[in-house]
């Protein structure tokens, strides 16, 4: 059985309490490797490794070097490019064809799109005018934050774990990653890469384990750890916020969602069709993005329903090499259970279920998968556990609405505000309504549609703080202005 192991100080480590746990494959229930659970020794490794590093020649590298390095993991990664899909679809049973064009090739260019802007942005200047007119001239260096907690969540694993890495490595950090429970497997093959990449020993460290009572919470409660950034559900933020509390230090929080579809009668109806399906079921309906609730204008109302209904239909549930898949199962039997719950909730409280809500028929190897049918409900009120709930899965509840106002206010109506998506081809009408709506990031006429250079977060209950671009030298650095008296 394939064994993963902890990665400190450019090592890999097993567990000093011996303490291991199973990876599963969700297709079929069975093991692909066992993991060690890091306790609070391997996080002490982890945080006294990083925190020696600084001081390093990593500490001392000007940022032409470090650029060089990054560039080099992001070579490193792309040279093992199979390895890394193969990984990633075992973890998480997604099909190949969504990891070959996202997961992998984004995990890589992470490191590349933050070596570029760290060495292409410069700081502030403010000369000003002082009493007895000799003046002063103020300007910003930019210093690294120190060590830095990066949990990562199972959903796309080495995407959104790179996509806090790369910015903390190029803005001079030093990193412990807590990946998934779920999906550990690219977290520890990267460190094999930053090794090869000639990355220094302590830079980059991996302790896997589980949150509470497990490696997530000793790293994110460890003294030494100057700031926390954290993707994942918004009561694991909760708790993560709670934890930098004591000692003030600096957290970044991307959370989960409730995210809108607001679809108008003068949109593209096969634009808005096509988006939708992929909106609501890519990557099994695993995607922070994606959409759960849908509002359709009455005149549009049912033939919408009906294709959208058409298209989830035509989805092909199944194994990650199947070159026709659409949709692989969910990440665990844990995440089945649950979003089979809210399957079982949507029905009882009152839901047409215009097609799916239930377990679809695998052939027997892939009985022991988690499964689920792509699922669409109407009907239900709008106080429904199904519209207020995070479900993570491939479902939406469509509502339909007869005024643009009504359509905002729906849209709005959750403690979330991550994104959302507005199909029309009124432009005056989707610059007012995008203005108006409270998510982070607005789509109009489109889907997951991301550059990286603009600033991504969520509103509300969807997270604290922008990454992307500049907007994570925000947090990944402390600027610190220098006042010289002329
Ligand atoms: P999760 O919160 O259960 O776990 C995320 C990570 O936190 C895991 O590594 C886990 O081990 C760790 N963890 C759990 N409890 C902890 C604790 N008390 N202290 C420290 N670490 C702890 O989330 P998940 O189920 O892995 O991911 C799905 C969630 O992530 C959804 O809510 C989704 O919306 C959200 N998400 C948000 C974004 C975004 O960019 N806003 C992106 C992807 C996923």
């Amino acid at each position: 059985m394939k064994e993963i192991k902890h990665f400190i100080n450019g090592e890999f480590v097993g567990s000093s309490n011996g303490k291991t746990f199973e990876n599963i494959n969700p297709i079929n229930g069975k093991q692909i490797a066992t993991v060690h659970e890091g306790g609070m020794d391997e996080v002490n490794q982890a945080v006294s490794s990083a925190r020696a590093a600084l001081q390093s020649e990593w500490g001392s590298m000007d940022v032409n070097e470090r650029v060089n390095l990054l560039y080099k993991v992001a070579d490193g990664i792309n040279a093992r490019f199979d390895e890394f899909l193969e990984a990633e679809c075992a973890d998480t049973g997604k099909p190949y064809s969504l990891a070959r064009h996202i997961d992998i090739p984004r995990g890589a260019a992470n490191f590349k799109v933050f070596a570029d802007t760290i060495k292409n942005e410069g700081t502030e200047l403010f000369t000003m005018p002082t009493p007895d007119g000799t003046g002063a001239i103020n300007y910003a260096l930019r210093a690294p934050k120190g060590v830095i907690a990066v949990i990562s969540p199972w959903n796309l694993p080495l995407l959104l774990m790179t996509w806090k890495v790369g910015p903390a490595l190029a803005c001079g950090n030093t990193v412990i990653v807590k990946p998934s429970e779920e999906t550990p497997t690219t977290t520890a093959l990267l460190g094999e890469v930053m090794n090869d990449a000639g990355i220094p020993k302590g830079v980059f460290n991996v302790v896997h384990g589980f949150g509470p009572d497990s490696a997530g919470a000793y790293l994110t409660q460890h003294a030494d750890v100057d700031a926390i950034t954290f993707t994942g559900e918004t009561l694991t933020g909760t708790a993560i916020m709670q934890a930098a509390a004591v000692g003030v230090r600096d957290i970044s929080l991307e959370l989960g969602g409730k995210n809108p579809a607001v679809v108008f009668a003068d949109c593209d109806m096969d634009k808005a069709i096509e988006g939708t399906t992929r909106s609501v079921f890519a990557n099994c309906g695993q995607v922070c993005l994606g959409t759960e609730r849908v509002f359709v204008e009455r005149s549009i109302f049912d033939e919408f329903v009906e294709r959208l209904k058409q298209s989830a239909e035509g989805l092909k549930v199944g194994v990650p090499e199947d070159k026709d898949s659409n949709m692989g199962p969910l990440v665990s039997k844990t995440h089945q259970e649950k979003v089979l719950s809210y399957y079982k909730n949507a029905a009882e409280e009152g839901a047409t279920v215009v097609t799916g809500g239930g377990v679809p028929d695998m052939p027997e190897d892939l009985k022991g998968g988690a499964w689920v049918e792509p699922t669409i409900w109407t009907g239900l009120a709008d106080d429904a556990t199904v519209i207020r709930e995070e479900i993570f899965g491939p479902c939406c509840h469509i509502r339909p609405f007869d005024t643009e106002e009504e359509a905002i206010q729906l849209a709005n109506d959750t403690e979330y505000g991550l994104a959302s998506s507005v199909w029309t081809e009124n432009i005056s009408r989707a610059h007012r309504v995008a203005a108006q709506i409270d998510s982070g990031i607005v789509w109009v006429n489109s889907w997951f549609l991301r550059d990286l250079r603009t600033p991504f977060g969520g509103m509300k209950g969807s997270g604290i703080g922008r990454e992307g671009g500049v907007h994570s030298l925000e947090f990944y650095t402390e600027l610190k202005n220098v006042c010289i008296k002329l």
